[in-house]
């Protein structure tokens, strides 16, 4: 007999190689129809495999992150075993899991081209094979076999991947009439794979190369349920009408030139002044919370980089250090503000009654991405983070973690964000030898951030072994009106950089000491932010912060000098406001400027001019009544000010 340790620590006793499915159908039936996957002692396992010895488990379902893995994973063999039916000799490159679904990179030889209007014959095949509960059945085998049998099958892509893997490292997974090259983990049988979708087709290179072979990606996702499908393609739609390269476009507020260069955004005026407006109404609250503005370069010496490690993990993944005409001085486009702030706190002397010292900046950072990954503002070459650090003794760390939080849960209530959940990163304390900094002060920080949250009432999840080798964190997510889950700010504890940086302060023992440091970012960059704030409210911003509040759009022509009134009114109120004085039908002057997402539309036609009034129309809500400019004026400041309680 072995114990199985469960998640909340009770043990039972199984037969030596019961299987995770085995302990699940145990536990209930209904259960077992669920389990895709199982973490055996931290790793991910097929319900299928053997447990030989004591061992801590959890059981995953489709809903978890883990379960969704194997699922998908599994998906992508079915597909490949549709597509082996299907195109017969054909080669197979990589296809794993990702956060939605699942692709295969393939080649399919003879000049065959497969496109998106195969993909429903495809998917037909996959449906035909996954009714046929095909099992997938794990095979360890050594090198020379796995070498054998690819080079036999003529795939000289499994080979190269083959090739590169230690001997004894190596499984192979079967299901139906196809074999593949995997590590798994894999659901028991294909039958719980009920709905299917193939996506799209698109080119990749093999290993991402640009010098060798583009093979054809394809792109699909699959369900335990059609509703769940159902569901997903809905949202899918959408996602589409609310794609924040779209509307970034019709709103007009960023573009992209090939010739300024790939990833690098260019802010148009209103997205510009939108932008403007996110960082001041931050500074505010910064300024509020006691932080100090700092400005500093975009590049720094390479010995910085070197100094804080920065060097060793971007350096040859990133832009190429900058020389100078005077001989070996080499200067980087800045990856991260954090060692320029360390010598900013350098230049001064600190004790322990200076700290917290929390130095502010938005601050521009460079990173190189594939070409291939960019991705409107979400993936970009440069973009600028609403970056700050605290530098504070070990026994401030959980009071300036609730004033971070205070601060990110002011935010997301200012922009409408409503749902968030937290994500604690702990180390893992099985292997600390991973991890910089001694354990009374990971102890202690790591506290502090459980403590921090519970007193702010946040819904966290608790992930053991996430944390970066230099400390703990705290990391937000949040769920957009369409259900989508984004990351945003993060609150991280760093020993690594005060010791790497030598910084100190003195104690009230009057001896040096080293402070912690702290980095915070609650949007992230501004660039994502504003991406997940456009796709989150499909342009309609909270009206402190729209491009344009109002537009005023008189009947005819005869009212434009009335509206011109109100508008130099409204003017001096700050209120930002438009004429659209075009020589349209009031009918389609409304539906055009509601595109455009103006919150408010002033209609003035004889009788507002008569009684000094402006008939006023809210975006969505429709007919508010008629106002004098005056009281029109008050209302919507009045708003504004409650969006900003
Ligand atoms: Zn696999
Ligand atoms: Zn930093």
């Amino acid at each position: 007999m072995i114990n199985i340790t469960f998640p909340d620590q009770s043990v039972r006793q199984f037969k030596s190689g019961v299987t995770g499915l085995d302990i699940a159908k145990n536990l209930s039936n209904s259960l077992a129809r669920e389990v895709t996957a199982i973490t055996v002692n931290g790793e991910l396992w097929d319900l299928s495999r053997p447990i030989n010895a004591d061992a801590s488990i959890r059981l995953h379902k489709f809903t978890e992150p883990e379960g969704q893995h194997a699922f998908w994973h599994s998906s992508a063999h079915l597909m490949a075993e549709a597509i082996e039916s299907l195109y017969p000799g054909t080669k197979f490159g990589i296809g794993p899991a990702i956060e939605n679904g699942f692709y295969y990179d393939v080649d399919p030889g003879n000049g065959i081209q497969i496109s998106d209007n195969d993909l429903p014959a495809i998917e037909a095949k996959m449906k035909e094979l996954a009714a046929s509960n095909g099992v997938y059945k794990r095979k360890e085998v050594s090198k020379k076999e796995a070498e054998e049998y690819f080079s036999k099958k003529g795939d000289e892509y499994k080979t190269e991947l083959i090739s590169e893997l230690e001997d004894g490292t190596i499984s192979l997974y079967s299901q139906g009439n196809f074999i593949d090259l995997c590590r798994g983990p894999h659901l028991p049988d294909t039958s719980q794979i009920k709905a299917i979708k193939l996506l799209n087709v698109a080119g990749a290179y093999w290993r991402g190369d640009e010098k060798r072979k583009m093979l054809t990606r394809i792109y699909g996702i699959t369900f335990p349920k059609q509703q769940m499908l159902d569901e997903y393609l809905e949202m899918l739609e959408k996602a589409k009408e609310r794609d924040h390269r779209k509307l970034g476009r019709e709103l007009e507020l960023f573009t992209f030139s090939q010739k300024v260069g790939q990833g690098l955004p260019l802010w148009l005026p209103k997205g510009a002044q939108l932008r403007e407006r996110l960082e001041n109404f931050l500074k505010k609250v910064q300024r509020e919370y006691g932080y100090l503005p700092v400005i500093t370069p975009h590049i720094g010496q390479k010995e910085l980089y070197v100094t804080s490690g920065h060097y060793e993990k971007y350096g040859k993944d990133s832009f190429k250090p900058i020389a100078t005409p005077q001989e070996g001085e080499e200067f980087m486009l800045k990856p991260m503000n954090c060692p320029h702030h360390c010598e900013i706190y350098k230049s001064k002397q600190y004790s322990y009654r200076d700290l917290p010292v929390r130095f502010a900046e938005f601050g521009t950072v460079y990173r190189y991405e594939q070409s291939g990954e960019l991705h409107g503002l979400t993936r970009v070459r440069g973009f600028t983070q609403d970056d700050a650090h605290i530098f504070c003794r070990p026994d401030q760390l959980k009071e300036e973690f609730i004033k971070v939080i205070d601060i990110i849960l002011y935010i997301f209530k200012a922009l409408g964000f409503s749902e968030y959940t937290a994500q604690i990163s702990l180390r893992d304390p099985s292997d600390k030898t991973k991890y910089i900094g001694n354990d009374e002060n990971w102890e202690k920080s790591e506290r502090a951030i459980i403590e921090a949250c519970e007193e702010k009432k946040l819904e966290t999840t608790v992930e053991i072994g996430e944390a970066a080798f230099y400390g703990p964190k705290l990391d937000f997510m949040v769920r957009d009106a369409i259900g989508r889950k984004w990351q945003l700010g993060t609150i991280q504890v760093d020993y690594n950089l005060p010791e790497r940086f030598e910084l100190e302060y003195t104690g009230a023992d009057n001896q040096k000491h080293m402070p912690v440091m702290i980095h915070r970012a609650p949007f992230g960059s501004m660039e994502r932010f504003v991406a997940v704030l456009i796709e989150h409210s499909g342009g309609k911003f909270p009206l402190w912060l729209t491009p344009d509040q109002v537009v005023i759009l008189p009947i005819s022509d005869k009212y434009n000098e009335y509206s011109q009134k109100v508008f130099n009114f409204l003017k001096n109120y700050d209120i930002r406001t438009l004429i659209d004085d075009r020589n349209e039908k009031i009918g389609k002057k409304i539906r055009d400027n509601e595109l455009k997402r103006i919150p408010y539309l002033l209609i003035v036609g004889e009788k507002e001019e008569n009684s000094d009034t402006v008939a006023v129309r809210k975006q969505g809500e429709g007919d508010k009544g008629t106002m004098k400019p005056e009281e029109f004026a008050i209302f919507i400041n009045e708003e504004v000010k409650k969006q900003l309680l």
